[in-house]
């Protein structure tokens, strides 16, 4: 039996075609760190390093040198750095009833230290409206933060309206785009963000362990590093850097994700976003009408193929769910992941709490006749 992979929101596979190769290249002819030492093989992982920076700016409309972008394990880290370095015990800070345990874990931490935190509202599609935002602010309200899209359910928030109101009162917005980048588009700038967290190994089709974070020069002067060490920089100097990326990348980082996420982002320009959407929402919609009028499951979240990208989550009414994710597998040869997918709060928005849900996520590698075999197997799967 094949299988269909729809874990695509966990993280994506298959990786580029030649990924595995410029990884496999760097750790037999390269091998080398960087910022230590200055011979040629070192400088070659420098190059590449830097031009990851580069890429992954320019991919995110980031206006600032490509130093303000920071290398990170992944979008754990990076969420973590923002909100551990930046908020301090008296700070308030605002997030979404959708959020991420990569979000809630550590503001729960924070929380113990003396920062407070409020969920802005969002309806039973997981969508919020911006205008709740303003009742929510308080003076000491420093940094809003959101998911931009849903793990869940695929929902997307409006990042643009939400980043123009942080903006006018002087809050700083920072943006888990763990869900989108690589699926939709993820303007820095017209998203007013002071902080963008990703990680490599899902939208950006690279390996896992490698991801970043995005900071504007004004947010990063108020961030503390998450970890400290040696840079290769400084090294008179007890004291962490102040340079950047430096003063938030301590230590020996991840070069074969460096050169595999390198490789990825090359593929992502040359086939384009804009194929990537439109075949991402061509399988969408496809999936959503696959969907339509079929009893025995219940969508959670947005029903219609606007606002929201190819992650759906499924209740199977009288039926358990994480049996029907069993049987998926095992007699039908689709992939998906059941259960709380890290995010009780989102599955508390959405009535879907505490039993879960069945996660069916599409990537840029699915095709229509994958879709169709996971649309033969729902209906074979449910209780009608
Ligand atoms: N935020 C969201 C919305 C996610 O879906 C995930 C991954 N499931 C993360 C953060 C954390 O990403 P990672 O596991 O790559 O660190």
């Amino acid at each position: 039996m094949t299988s269909v992979y729809l874990d695509h929101a966990a993280t994506s596979f298959p990786k580029p075609e030649g990924m595995s190769q410029r990884i496999k290249t760097y750790l037999d002819t390269v091998g080398a760190t960087i910022n230590r030492s200055t011979y040629q093989r070192a400088r070659d992982a420098e190059w590449v390093t830097y031009s990851l920076r580069k890429h992954l700016a320019a991919f995110f409309h980031f206006p600032e040198d490509p130093s303000h972008v920071i290398l990170t394990p992944g979008a754990t880290y990076g969420l973590n750095l923002i909100l551990k370095g930046f908020l301090k015990p008296g700070d308030h800070c605002l997030v979404s009833g959708m959020e991420h345990n990569a979000v809630m874990r550590p503001l729960q931490q924070l929380s113990q230290l003396g920062v407070s935190f409020d969920r802005i509202p969002c309806d039973l599609d997981g969508r919020l409206n911006p205008a709740d935002i303003l009742p929510l602010l308080r003076p000491n309200t420093r940094l809003v933060m959101l998911s931009h899209g849903s793990n869940v359910c695929g929902t997307v928030q409006d990042a643009a309206a939400v980043g123009e109101l942080c903006a006018a009162r002087g809050v700083a917005f920072a943006l888990d785009a763990a869900q989108t980048a690589g699926h939709l588009s993820v303007d820095f700038s017209a998203f007013h963000l002071s902080a963008l967290a990703v990680p490599g190994h899902k939208g950006l089709l690279g390996p896992a362990g490698i991801g970043a974070v995005l900071l504007t020069p004004a947010f990063a002067r108020e961030l503390d590093p998450l970890v400290t060490g040696g840079t290769g920089s400084v090294s008179d100097s007890e004291l962490p850097p102040l340079c950047l990326p430096d003063r938030f990348e301590p230590g020996t980082p991840n070069l074969p994700g460096i050169y595999g996420l390198e490789f990825s982002l090359q593929y992502l320009e040359t086939v384009g976003l804009e194929t990537i959407m439109a075949h991402e929402n061509a399988l969408t919609a496809q999936f959503l009408q696959g969907l339509r009028g079929l009893s025995g499951i219940r969508l959670a979240g947005i029903s219609g193929p606007a606002g929201r990208t190819g992650v759906f989550s499924l209740d199977f009414p009288g039926r358990d769910n994480a049996e029907v994710a069993d049987e998926l597998e095992t007699r039908y040869g689709i992939l998906t992941r059941c259960g709380l997918h890290c995010a009780p709060s989102a599955h508390k928005t959405l009535g879907t709490f505490p039993q879960g849900t069945v996660r069916f996520s599409l990537g840029f590698s699915t095709t229509a006749a994958e879709v169709d075999a996971a649309l033969a197997a729902i209906r074979a799967v449910r209780k009608a």
